[in-house]
């Protein structure tokens, strides 16, 4: 009972709104190879601010170049116009007012000023003492207050901080958050920097910040080191944290940044908590990272990974239909997505009618058992049939609908050997008689059918149509691997008749155009046996 308690009262710390900052556009950009060109930023920025309605977004760090200079401008006069000019932030260092010069030039208002929150950052990267990094922040404050600019502070290697040395944090944060101060900071932002911490440490040192600070805004800046930074992010706010830094897809320096839009939903969904975020954008800007960073979303990235709302069994298709028994919160169309329904050997009837409802077409339930029960084939041997493969399938299967199968593939091997020609052993039933032989041939369909003419020639005295033309090709829209449409077309009766084979493998789907043909004669024949012996 006493952990449940305490569970329920951590709940209640949650803060009522998150806020959330992105730092795509900064930490992200430190991505080993990744580089926005400064067009790159500000179309970032605009989504980011207007669509994406986000609290804040830190665009850079303060003198890198001149390139950065010209975006971080471009993002700012963008900003001021859209009136959001105070949601933009801008890195920048402890150099004697030369960032907040850079920041203020660029016509930005904030300043995420990057101090140390460990004493072995202090003392052996910089080389002062905490007396002395403090009177040169206290220096930088009065600076920026009198250009204007707002400060915000980040404690970087905070989490080594707290292991190590916490007097140390403590004795910034007392200084920092003094009533003498020219200015007061108005968010404390608390970084892992070396993504070294876990949730229980998280709440540890964030508890001890909230009670001794608890009237400072903190804010959590997660690093993913050990695949941890959404669940870190997670207990800063439940340990009172008011801000969450996040950047769009994850991206940032090694293992990179909590993802956006994980958090978002872990936020909202579990948590109940409240941020400003349209979530219907979130694919969308996801996508647009993922193409300017170059950087790929893994296919199985929770809400924007490419995979993450594909159904492959079947009975998920079905439940959805029925009573969305297979739904949770995490409903595509939330994140501007829909759910796909992947046809393979898993998916059953109710998934492929899902699929064929989309597209318009309505089918019998014989003939949807029947697409059902070649797609299950298919997909025996590869592993997903995509919906725009579907139409193909389905006219596969319907072009000879009905008909009756008088010749029948038993049984076939083919082979290619090194040195050899390519051969071909077969096994069919024609009208309920199986025959067997074997040939070589110019290639593998070639000796196939030699063996098969070789059959109708020794066992039944006649022949079959000759080929007249043969056509490959990938059904437009399918994947590569999955299927393919070959066309042949015969000499029959004075003209040419067409057959179409579809298959994962394309020998195999040329024997099945060829067997389409062999049954189509062979119909043709009985029938008109038949009314010759009518006729009789
Ligand atoms: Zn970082």
């Amino acid at each position: 009972m006493g952990a449940t308690q305490q569970v329920n009262t951590t709940y209640q710390r949650i803060p009522p709104y998150v806020e959330i900052m992105d730092s795509t556009l900064r930490d992200g950009e430190q991505t080993n190879g990744v580089s926005f060109l400064p067009h790159e930023k500000l179309v970032m920025a605009r989504k980011l601010l207007l669509d994406l309605n986000i609290d804040r977004i830190e665009v850079a760090s303060a003198r890198v170049s001149e390139g950065e200079r010209q975006a971080v401008s471009k993002i700012c006069a963008f900003a001021r116009k859209a009136g959001r000019i105070g949601r933009v932030e801008v890195l920048g260092f402890v150099d004697g007012g030369q960032s907040i010069d850079w920041i203020a030039g660029c016509g930005a208002q904030v300043v995420n000023l990057l101090a140390k929150g460990s004493l072995k950052h202090c003392t052996q990267q910089l080389h002062k003492t905490p007396e002395q990094h403090i009177a040169d922040i206290c220096r930088e404050l009065d600076y920026a207050a009198r250009k204007g600019i707002s400060v915000n502070l980040y404690l970087e290697d905070w989490s080594n901080g707290m292991k190590d040395s916490p007097e140390y944090v403590y004795q910034m944060m007392d200084a920092l958050t003094a009533d003498s101060l020219p200015v007061k900071i108005r968010r404390f932002m608390l970084p892992d920097t070396l993504g070294v911490m876990n949730p229980l440490q998280v709440i540890e040192y964030f508890r001890k910040m909230m009670k001794r600070y608890p009237d400072q805004h903190f804010d959590f800046h997660a690093h993913n080191d050990y695949d941890l930074a959404v669940s870190n992010s997670l207990a800063a706010v439940l340990s009172g944290a008011k801000g969450l830094h996040v950047t769009v897809n994850g991206l940032g320096e090694r293992c990179g940044n909590a993802p956006l839009a994980s958090v978002q939903a872990i936020l909202k969904d579990q948590f109940h908590a409240k941020t400003s975020i349209v979530e219907s954008q979130l694919n969308d800007l996801s996508r647009m990272v993922e193409s300017f960073s170059g950087i790929s979303v893994a296919p199985n990235q929770p809400i924007v990974g490419e995979n993450v709302f594909t159904q492959v069994a079947g009975v998920h298709a079905d439940g959805d239909s029925k009573d969305k028994l297979y739904y949770n919160e995490l409903i595509p169309e939330r994140f501007g997505r829909k759910r796909e329904y992947a046809l393979g050997k898993n998916s059953g009837r109710a998934n492929i009618a899902k699929n064929l409802e989309e597209l318009g077409l309505e089918l019998t339930p014989e003939q949807t058992r029947r697409v059902t029960e070649r797609i299950t084939q298919l997909g025996d041997r590869k592993e997903i049939v995509t919906q725009d493969d579907l139409p193909y399938i389905v006219s596969d299967v319907l072009k000879h609908d009905g008909m009756e199968e008088h010749v029948r593939l038993v049984s076939y091997m083919v082979s290619t050997t090194y040195g050899l020609k390519p051969g071909a052993n077969v096994r069919v039933e024609i009208n309920g008689q199986q025959y067997e032989a074997g040939a070589t041939g110019d290639g593998q369909y070639d000796a196939f059918v030699k063996a098969l003419r070789y059959i109708y020639k020794k066992y039944l005295g006649r022949t079959f149509p000759i080929l007249a033309n043969y056509q490959v090709s990938i059904p437009p829209g399918g994947r590569t691997d999955a299927l393919v449409q070959t066309v042949i077309s015969w000499h029959y009766r004075g003209g040419l008749l067409r057959t179409r084979g579809l298959d994962a493998d394309q020998t195999e789907a040329a024997i099945k155009a060829t067997f389409k043909m062999l049954n189509i004669v062979e119909n043709d024949m009985l029938k008109s046996q038949a009314e010759r012996e009518q006729k009789n």
